[in-house]
């Protein structure tokens, strides 16, 4: 069965350093939550108060309906896969998806097809004599992840269960593990640093800097709507293009162009424009509200080019057909989609509407 989990205004201090600063989810059953953002931000931290393995300063934590605060791991109905996912060599694969179940004293009867089932689910069925040092990267990994759902948890917490496998084998295991945690229905939170892995995997994504949970919301929300220009900037390869304008009567000046801001009423001053490389238009004649820009560099990347540009001295990206005639040192004309133009206080960041 699973169950939702409910984080609620849970702050963590390490002696003088806070490294939640009242963070709140609320995964519901069944869900798959990503928890995303850069080194340091508090993912693994948050991650470990779900699990009991670290205390909380404050804050309530539920599992269904029953609060854990103060549950040690082994109550809390959830079993867990870590980056250093301990496959212990002296016992078979067979005893190493059943350790769990043998802790908690179940009956050979009962742990056999258990442990098959979970094999199953992972295709390691003919491993199960083995042992770990016959096995590559991929299966070690394939018997964390069985180990976890033969606990047949109410919540899976995995923190970046790929990040030892190599580029290939890590794109083949995050098509894999979508396709098995879907059909197990198992809760799941996951941490990752790895904004495609986030944007693959997740029901819903919480970006998370600096101790905060800036943004939750569906992957392609984040994508296109960030909530402020850090998720932006950090989701998204290359990364949404910003540049900074003067506002002016409800008009935004920007690289020689007079665009309609975000909104009338909100005054003068700065603000940033955020465009998605895919969404601007690379032309080689003027068009109406076009920016100038000059081309730096060209790079083809196989399916299209990739071009850096200078907008008014400020670094700016855009992708075109590989087939494109455009070179470096060439000035060129940028069309911005209109309705995927997404403005930000300079100040603070955030969105504006
Ligand atoms: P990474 O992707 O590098 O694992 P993360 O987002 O998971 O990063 P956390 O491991 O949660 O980050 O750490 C958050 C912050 O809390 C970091 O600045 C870290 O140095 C600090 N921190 C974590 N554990 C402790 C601890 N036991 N004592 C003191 N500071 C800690």
């Amino acid at each position: 069965m699973a169950a939702g989990i409910y984080v609620d205004k849970v702050r963590k201090v390490f002696g003088t350093f806070e490294a939640l600063k009242s963070v709140s989810l609320d995964v519901q059953p069944e869900e798959f939550t990503v928890l995303l953002g850069p080194s340091g931000c508090g993912k693994t931290t948050l991650l470990r108060i779900i699990a009991g393995l670290e205390t909380e300063t404050s804050g309530e934590l539920r599992i269904g309906d029953k609060r854990v605060n103060g549950l040690p791991p082994r109550n809390r109905n959830i079993a867990m896969v870590f980056q250093n996912y301990a496959v212990f060599p002296h016992l078979t694969i067979f005893e190493n998806i059943a350790f769990g179940l043998r802790m908690k004293k179940l009956l050979n009867s009962e742990i056999e097809p258990r442990v098959k089932k979970a094999a199953g689910m992972m295709h390691i069925e003919h491993l199960l004599d083995r042992y770990s040092a016959q096995l590559s990267g991929g299966q070690r990994q394939r018997v964390a992840v069985a180990r976890a759902l033969a606990m047949e948890p109410e919540v899976l917490l995995m923190d970046e269960p790929l990040s030892n496998l190599d580029a290939l084998l890590r794109l083949e295991m995050r098509a894999e593990l979508k396709g098995l945690l879907a059909e197990s229905r198992t809760t799941t939170i996951y941490v990752t640093h790895d904004q495609v892995e986030a944007m693959s995997l997740a029901d819903r994504i919480a970006v998370m800097h600096g101790g905060h949970i800036i943004q939750y919301d569906r992957p392609i929300e984040v994508y296109q709507n960030p909530a402020n220009a850090f998720c932006g900037g950090f989701i998204g390869n290359p990364p949404m293009n910003f540049l900074q304008a003067e506002r002016e009567n409800g008009h935004c000046r920007i690289a020689g162009a007079a665009l309609p801001g975000p909104s009338a009423s909100q005054g003068n001053g700065r603000v940033t424009l955020g465009i998605r490389p895919e969404d601007v238009l690379v032309a080689e004649t003027a068009a109406s509200e076009h920016l100038t820009g000059r081309v730096t560099v060209v790079e083809p990347l196989g399916p299209h080019n990739l071009l850096t540009l200078a907008v008014d001295q400020q670094l700016f990206r855009v992708t075109t057909a590989a087939d494109s005639p455009i070179k470096s040192g060439q000035e060129v004309y940028l069309a911005l989609a209109p309705e995927r133009r997404r403005w930000f206080d300079t100040e603070s960041g955030k969105a504006l509407h």
